[in-house]
């Protein structure tokens, strides 16, 4: 095989042909390399779709790249085990590495510090070279995050996002104020859709599976049939240009009312207004840039309203820039943090989605499907049964790598370990969101058709959410009844307490939901 002089890693994250890791690229003398590793689909156990969304955009990367004249060594899972080059990256690549001998190993920093120290220990072992390049995919690279950081006793998401906004001179007028009058119209963004349900949801956009998905898809149904979830509605975006048409359906037809109904829940409508680009983005399919882009031109336009495009561009120039910098500034000791001392194992159900609560068999429904639900199902339907009975967060965390397709480590670690389940101590967020049934009925119509009661704490029809609730605060009282974003929970804790029988009932019964 011809040998190489530079050999440039392309991880399954990394499918953006403008990244860093092609800067001084030489068709004559480097190459790229990329590999399909069962491990990767089997460290934890993921679901179905995930894997095929990735192998597939992987492949379809490295045809894009074929076609520019790129030297791809791709290394391919097919059905028969016995064929893999090797089970970690690590040991396929040092299979490469010895027959190509490169002078060099080139990557742009992986999504995974697990990966980075890898492929790190890998280049010592064998005494070879690794330049590890910034990801120019984000507007921040850790290194500035982490500067920013420094001296600094506590970030804070919605003080980061604004310097944010003025840096990149994003939603400004020409003095420097935000447009529209408010940094941030999060109080527009908590509708719900009273007792009618949803008007006019749009048809969600939809990318048939081509031949190479197909391929990937019958590798994963001869081999990864036992892993959770189903292949049936592949329908996610695998290459850039599919990426991008996702983007322009998005601003088109659902940005408008994205804002309005970001937190609110329906049943059997698990996309709504939302974008689904999340997995896209974090395959680098599309760039945060292009769609802040596309939103400020529908803000411009008049085509959606500012509370619709400030959402939007919140979570993405705010929200998902902090918790990557979080998760590069804290790695590894954040993996493990456990600050409630949580310690019991995933639910069964939410590998299967069998249970009689409605709110977690809709949310779950949509997992198993579509590796999706937006991100109120995540944080406060299974982010918060996961907190309120107490799972071990990082299982948590490792429940929700396997079982959406747009989880990479670096967001789903802060995103679980530190929003969802309060590990770090307050770290990302500055409270735990805990509530009760009564939010999930506020927010959706989920309770009308369940067997349980949302307002009832104790008794054969209470709701499980509510009665761990209230253990939930009871059982970590002493670590949480000095914050005072908890002040009028902890209030209503006292009151409930005062009650010393009822409050024994909900202990009990919360005992005996943990069992299950
Ligand atoms: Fe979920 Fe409780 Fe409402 Fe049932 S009653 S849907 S379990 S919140």
């Amino acid at each position: 095989m011809k040998q190489v002089r530079n050999l440039v890693i392309v991880l399954g994250d990394q499918l953006n042909p403008d990244s860093a890791a092609f800067d001084g690229f030489d068709r004559e003398r480097d190459a790229v390399w990329m590999a399909e590793v069962c491990q990767e689909a089997t460290y934890v156990w993921s679901h179905q779709l995930r894997i095929a969304y990735f192998f597939s955009a992987m492949r379809h990367f490295r045809d894009l790249l074929r076609q520019r004249d790129i030297r791809v060594i791709y290394h391919g899972l097919t059905a028969n085990p016995s064929q893999d080059q090797g089970h970690t990256l690590a040991d396929v690549l040092q299979k490469s590495v010895t027959i190509l001998e490169p002078h060099k190993i080139i990557m742009v920093l992986p999504g995974d510090y697990r990966v980075l120290s890898d492929i790190k220990n890998l280049s010592q072992g064998m005494n070879i070279d690794l330049e590890t390049r910034q990801d120019r995919h984000f507007y921040l690279d850790v290194d500035e995050f982490a500067a920013y950081a420094r001296d600094k006793k506590k970030i804070v998401l919605e003080t980061f996002y604004r310097r944010m906004r003025k840096i990149h001179h994003i939603l400004l007028d020409t003095g420097g104020d935000p447009i529209g009058g408010s940094w941030n119209f999060d109080r527009n963004n908590r509708n719900t859709f009273g007792k009618t349900g949803p008007k006019h949801v749009p048809e969600p956009v939809s990318f048939p599976p081509d031949e190479t998905t197909r391929e990937v898809m019958d590798m994963v149904r001869r081999r990864f049939n036992h892993h959770p979830g189903s292949l049936e509605d592949f329908t996610a975006p695998v290459t850039r240009e599919e990426a991008l048409k996702a983007l322009d359906n998005f601003v088109a037809h659902r940005l408008p009312l994205f804002g309005t109904f970001e937190d609110a829940m329906w049943s059997d409508h698990p996309f709504l207004y939302h974008s689904r680009l999340s997995a896209p983005l974090n395959l680098k399919l599309i760039s945060p840039m292009e769609c802040v882009a596309a939103a400020i031109h529908a803000f411009e336009t008049g085509h959606a309203p500012i509370s619709s495009v400030e959402g939007f561009i919140r979570q993405i120039i705010g929200w998902r820039e902090f918790i990557r910098g979080i998760y590069w500034v804290h790695m590894p000791d954040y993996g493990e943090m456990n600050h409630l001392e949580h310690l019991l194992d995933v639910p069964s159900f939410f590998w299967d989605g069998n249970t009689s609560m409605e709110c977690i068999r809709q949310t779950m429904q949509s997992i198993l499907s579509h590796g999706y639900t937006h991100h109120i199902q995540r944080l406060m339907i299974m982010g918060l049964y996961a907190l309120l009975k107490g799972v071990n967060p990082k299982k948590f965390h490792e429940w929700h790598m396997a079982m959406y397709i747009d989880a990479v480590d670096w967001v789903s670690l802060p995103n679980t370990i530190g929003m969802s389940q309060y590990a770090d101590g307050g770290i990302v967020g500055t409270k735990p969101y805990c509530a009760s049934g009564n939010y999930i009925n506020k927010m959706s119509n989920y309770c009308t058709h369940c067997t349980y009661d949302c307002h009832a704490s104790w008794g054969t029809n209470a709701c499980p959410f509510t009665t761990l609730y209230w253990d939930f605060l009871d059982r970590h009282y002493d670590k949480l009844r000095a914050n005072a974003r908890l002040a009028f929970q902890i209030q209503a804790l006292m009151k409930k307490r005062a009650d010393k029988d009822k409050m024994d009932r909900i202990r009990l019964q919360a005992q005996e939901i943990k069992k299950q």
